[in-house]
């Protein structure tokens, strides 16, 4: 007789995103769209060193919008995030290992941390790495390299509203249509 149970969805890691070397004031388009782009693709947080309470008031308003928990974190001191995920930090570099080697054992942790760097990146970065992972080995940018990664490691979401949201897309060949919800967390 064949079994009834359903196919068990493989578990996936929750992850967090530490953005490293934030500019206030000369890169908050870049920073806003890494948030954007860890929170749309499944982050769970971003921690942002140094930190800007008005880019993080910014991201906060999407999220009210678009529904779901993600935060943008205040990180000072870089090293603390990094020091809270032990054997489970993946930084995102053009001179590391390459992500489809490495992506196996991504998967099996239950949580990771993703580091992205700006213009410079402190050595200790990459000795207290667990991974240094490229994705590709060409320069690009913070928001493609973090966004491959979480598309390889989580998969894409798929269309509906998220928990909380004050509207939804609705997916249409042409136009744009938008659903309101009640019950969202207005902006
Ligand atoms: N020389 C830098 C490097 O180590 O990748 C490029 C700096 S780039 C302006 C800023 C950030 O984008 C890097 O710190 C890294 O996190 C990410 N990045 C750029 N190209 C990448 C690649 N090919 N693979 C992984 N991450 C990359």
């Amino acid at each position: 007789m064949p079994s009834r149970r359903r196919p068990r969805r493989p578990r996936r890691p929750a992850v967090s995103v530490l953005r490293l070397g934030h500019r206030a004031g000369r890169d908050p388009r870049l920073t806003t769209h890494l948030a954007l782009a860890a929170r749309a693709f499944g982050a769970e947080r971003l921690y942002l060193n140094p930190p800007d309470a008005e880019l993080a008031q910014r991201v906060a308003s999407v999220a009210r919008s678009w529904g779901g928990t993600f935060e943008v974190v205040p990180a000072p001191n870089w090293r603390e995030p990094i020091s809270a995920f032990p054997e489970a930090v993946v930084h995102l570099t053009m001179y590391g290992e390459p992500l489809a080697r490495l992506l196996p054992r991504l998967r099996r942790r239950s949580r990771l941390l993703v580091v992205v760097g700006g213009a410079k990146v402190p050595g200790e970065v990459y000795e207290r790495a667990t991974w240094n992972v490229a994705v590709g080995h060409q320069p690009h940018s913070e928001v493609a390299a973090l966004a491959v990664l979480l598309e390889r490691l989580l998969g894409l979401p798929g269309p509906g509203a998220w928990r909380g949201a004050a509207r939804a897309i609705v997916p249409t060949a042409r136009g744009k249509r938008v659903r309101t919800l009640s019950g969202g967390r207005r902006a």
